[in-house]
């Protein structure tokens, strides 16, 4: 049986967008992917020396993302929080 979320040992849920796309490659997964690229997150899946790094604040930045002209602005995640569903 394997371990809970909330329990000692388990593994926690991956946060970063890039790693996500690359466990799981989607429309979805890789559209949140290039968000969180273009906000600075990178992932060491992506090669040329990239590392793993969250950006700090990404979400609110991908949020209030202000490029109306970008192809991916209507899809982009983190359009709403909790508040305004
Ligand atoms: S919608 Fe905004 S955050 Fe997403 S890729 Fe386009 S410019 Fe970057």
């Amino acid at each position: 049986m394997s371990a809970r979320p909330s329990e000692p040992g388990a593994k926690k849920p991956e946060t970063n967008p890039i790693k996500r796309y690359y466990a799981k490659p989607t429309r979805k997964t890789a559209i949140n992917a290039m968000c969180a690229y273009c906000m600075g997150c990178t992932a060491v899946e992506q090669g040329n020396g990239q590392e793993d790094h969250l950006e700090q604040g990404f979400r609110t930045f991908i949020r209030d993302c202000t490029a109306l002209a970008c192809p991916l602005h209507n899809f982009r995640p983190f359009q709403h929080t909790d508040s305004t569903k």
